[in-house]
């Protein structure tokens, strides 16, 4: 028996994981789920999996989630803010913490599991983008186990050798970092800065969150991701080479020195990388029905156009720098996502606000949660600031 907390379990990969959890009641136990806001979802979510803990990090919805649970579930908790998130994250009860709350705002509860030794399953990305080297160090010394979810981290993982590590790797030459190129890979470049927030969040192959479906039209996702394999695979940017493939049959490969290339394939469903990592070195059924390779017909590659995607050649800079740089391109990249979103900027100025943040910042070293915190709120004051001057 696995006890599971999930942060940001009301969202498109929490559901997920409970799809997964339900499916094997023998095998996961809920021990916690968070929200931020969906209050109403989570304490659906309660009843249905009864936990230990319900917690909203948006404090002022406590007392009404509390009145929400109190009938139906008399046994769930309530908690509330960052301390409730780092409660359910690192108690000593749980055994694996999926990390599934969007942007920076997952850094603190994810680096406390990862701290307390837990079997921590990534999907937050953007937690390890900006402070990498923290990252890994609570890892290491917290003896955590850590196994990626975004799909193709998590097909980079079941490429790799099973005793793949930075001393030894097993033959490996590179990565090749599949990309679906999102809704605009074909559209007139001149038609880019009117396309709406609707069209952006129109992923031709999943059904994501808001913010990683901008990022996936911008692939800034794939500039995170570069620096996600970086970390995760001890890697340099340039042993990882980003391919589009639009059809997002293979998640990525990996090249050995002696020519061999692996893959692994199927359906475009996130089921599978988090019943892989849930199960991991077992394997159960996630719910996914067989890839049919025959009406699949065809696998297409092509590489990345930078002029069309300047998001990614400008995480691809900051990946080269490091220090700071991850940093502040992602705080500029979520404060420049929300103003589109809200509709407040158009989506070529995305690019434009993170660049000018790039530019801006100062390179240093990372070396304290504090460090990182305040590069994190300089460049979104930075971010800001740019917002009002371009709408
Ligand atoms: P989502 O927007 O659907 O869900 C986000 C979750 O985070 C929700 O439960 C929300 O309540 C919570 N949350 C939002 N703001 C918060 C805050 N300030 N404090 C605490 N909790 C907050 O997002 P998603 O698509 O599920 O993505 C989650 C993470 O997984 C992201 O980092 C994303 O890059 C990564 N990821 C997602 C997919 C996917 O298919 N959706 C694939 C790979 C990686
Ligand atoms: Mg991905």
């Amino acid at each position: 028996m696995q006890t599971l907390t999930i942060l940001g379990a009301t969202g498109s990969i929490g559901l997920s994981t409970l799809d997964v959890a339900a499916r094997h009641p023998e095998r996961y136990v809920i021990f916690a789920l968070t929200c931020h806001s969906k209050i109403v979802e989570l304490a659906e979510q309660c009843r249905k999996f009864n936990p230990r803990y319900a917690v909203v990090s948006d404090s002022s919805k406590f007392e009404e989630l509390k009145q929400l649970l109190s009938i139906d579930c008399p046994n769930t908790e309530v908690l509330s803010g960052a301390d409730g998130l780092s409660c359910v994250a690192s108690r000593a009860e749980v055994d694996t913490v999926m990390a599934a709350i969007v942007g920076a705002a997952g850094l603190l509860p994810t680096l406390e599991a990862a701290q307390a030794g837990k079997r921590v399953l990534l999907a937050n990305k953007e937690a390890l983008v900006m402070a990498g080297p923290l990252f890994m160090r609570a890892v290491k010394e917290g003896g955590a186990t850590l196994l990626p979810i975004d799909s193709e981290h998590n097909a980079i993982f079941q490429c790799l050798p099973s005793d793949y590590g930075i001393e030894n790797r097993g033959g490996v030459r590179k990565i090749l970092l599949t990309a679906s190129g999102g809704p605009f890979r074909t559209i007139a470049l001149d038609a880019l800065s009117s396309v709406t927030p609707k069209q952006a969040c129109a992923h031709p192959n999943w059904d994501m969150g808001q913010k990683i479906s901008v990022d996936s039209a911008t692939m800034m996702n794939k500039g995170l991701e570069l620096i996600e394999a970086c970390w995760l695979f001890g890697v340099t940017p340039d042993e990882v080479e980003v391919v589009i493939h639009p059809q997002s049959i293979i998640h990525s490969m990996v090249e050995y020195i002696d020519g061999s290339v692996l893959a692994q394939l199927g359906k475009p469903d996130m089921r599978t990388p988090i019943a892989h990592a849930m199960a991991w070195p077992e394997r159960i059924d996630s719910g996914v029905s067989s890839l049919d390779i025959v009406s699949a017909a065809r696998l297409d590659f092509e590489a990345p156009n930078l002029e069309r995607f300047p998001c990614l050649a400008l995480a691809m800079r900051a990946a080269e720098i490091g220090g700071s740089a991850p940093t502040a391109l992602n705080a500029a990249n979520e404060v420049a996502v929300d103003a589109f979103l809200r509709g407040q900027i158009g989506f070529t100025q995305i690019a434009e606000i993170v660049s000018t943040v790039l530019n801006q910042a100062e390179n240093t070293e990372l070396s304290t949660l504090e460090a990182v915190q305040l590069c994190d709120q300089q460049a979104r004051e930075q971010a800001r600031d740019l917002i009002p001057a371009i709408a």
